[in-house]
């Protein structure tokens, strides 16, 4: 068995999902077999039964034709002993009433159509009752050298004759059922090769119907992840590939691009964010902090309730650092500087490195709260030092004016910076 379906799976290359064509392919057109084959026989049924009442009808017709031969011999025979008395017409008789006999008892084994056999028994009992009340009796006068009487002759020959009429009655109604049984067979054949042909366009429009629904099944799937990876292809990977629960190839391939879309959009952010964020303290970069600042421009002059400051915060002597402690050291201050203000800025608040050693918060506070703000910020440095030395910032703070682009204000929080350091440094300077 497992011999027979490696052969198969061998043969037919189509993997689980051809199979289960292949299966469904065999399934309805095994269907439309057995439908084709029923209506076969149902509809050759009334042809075979006509077929077979004209053959019955033949078999009666030749066994009257019988009938009235073996009736001929016996009256021949009959009439020849008569004029001779020479018993050696009496042969004729004999095998005329044996053959009648004979055929008689065939004519009962046949199967008579209703409108036939009361005719068929009618002359058969004429026959036998001519053969025993006048034939006999007739025969054993002129053995007994008696005369026949005239009035016996004509009785016989009235029975003879009725005989002859009854046969002759039944045979034009066999004749007449033939007729009209073969016309009825020609219009049944014809009939049934219609009603054959429209079953089998019937059968044939059905295939065409169920195979088309089930390949609708999974050509429809099929367009709409089409549709998906269209989108991906053009770097949209937001919206999840369409799903479709299946064991075979089909439904492997969409969770594989499900998958894959995952997968992209997952390192497509990480790269987005390595690209936006700094590599030395991980906070953002100046790039993020440009596009951030044309946002809140954007959404100042859009909405007036839109309000933020912009705190322009730089180390104090940090040249000093690098050149007496060496660069690393330098570094290590400027990631702890950066991890302390990220620690104490506010939830949703903006800390990027804006160069150097100089950092740019962005705060959504007005400037009533900046200054207490920006001051917790410039107190949350001290605990960074430097062989025992706390390291200082000073904080130059400016808030967004209506009209101004994001470069004004970058500009204006420098200057209250540069007023900062003037002033003595290790502070925060405000400038309306
Ligand atoms: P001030 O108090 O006026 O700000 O003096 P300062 O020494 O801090 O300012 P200055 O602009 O003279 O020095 C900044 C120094 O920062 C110069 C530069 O070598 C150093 N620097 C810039 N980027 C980095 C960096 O990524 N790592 C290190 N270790 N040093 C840097
Ligand atoms: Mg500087
Ligand atoms: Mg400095």
């Amino acid at each position: 068995m497992g011999h027979l379906e490696k052969n198969w799976s061998n043969w037919f290359s189509g993997g689980l999902l051809g199979q289960q064509l292949i299966r469904y392919l065999v399934l309805v057109q095994l269907g439309a077999l057995v439908i084709m084959l029923l209506s076969q026989v149902l509809i050759s049924w009334p042809v075979r039964m006509e077929q077979d009442e004209i053959i019955q009808l033949g078999r009666i017709s030749g066994a009257l034709q019988q009938l009235q031969i073996a009736m001929d011999d016996q009256e021949t025979g009959l009439r020849g002993y008569e004029l001779t008395r020479d018993v050696h017409f009496l042969a004729p008789f004999q095998t005329g009433s044996a053959h009648f006999s004979h055929t008689t008892a065939q004519l009962m084994t046949i199967n008579h159509p209703a409108s036939i056999k009361p005719f068929v028994d009618q002359a058969v009992q004429i026959g036998r009752q001519w053969h025993n009340e006048y034939a006999l009796p007739m025969i054993n006068s002129v053995a007994h050298d008696a005369r026949v009487h005239f009035t016996t002759l004509d009785n016989a020959k009235h029975q003879f004759d009725r005989f002859r009429k009854a046969y002759s009655l039944v045979l034009l109604k066999v004749d007449n059922l033939i007729h009209v049984d073969s016309i009825r067979l020609k219009v049944l054949s014809v009939v049934s090769i219609l009603i054959y042909a429209l079953i089998a366009i019937a059968a044939m429009t059905l295939v065409t119907i169920l195979l088309s629904r089930q390949l609708r099944k999974w050509v429809e799937p099929i367009i709409t992840l089409t549709r998906a990876v269209d989108r991906y292809s053009k770097g949209d990977l937001h919206h999840p590939a369409p799903s479709y629960q299946d064991h075979t190839e089909l439904g492997r391939l969409f969770t594989g691009v499900e998958t894959m879309r995952v997968a992209l959009l997952k390192q497509f952010r990480s790269m987005e964010n390595m690209a936006l964020q700094d590599g030395l303290t991980g906070i953002w970069n100046r790039r993020y902090l440009d596009e951030r600042l044309a946002l809140d421009v954007r959404d100042a002059i859009v909405s007036v309730n839109h309000r933020f400051c912009v705190f322009m915060c730089d180390i104090d002597y940090f040249k000093a650092i690098n050149d007496t402690y060496g660069h690393q050291e330098g570094d290590r201050v400027l990631r702890e500087v950066a991890e302390r203000i990220q620690q104490n800025i506010r939830k949703g608040d903006v800390l990027a490195r804006y160069g150097g050693e100089e950092f740019v918060i962005i705060s959504y506070t007005d400037n009533r709260h900046a200054l207490d703000y920006a001051e917790r910020l410039r107190l949350s440095v001290r605990f960074v030092t430097v062989q025992d030395q706390r390291v200082s910032v000073s904080i130059g703070v400016a808030e967004y004016k209506q009209g101004e682009t994001p470069k004004d204000i970058l500009k204006r929080a420098d200057d209250a910076l540069y007023q900062a350091k003037q002033n003595g440094r290790n502070r925060v300077n405000f400038i309306a």
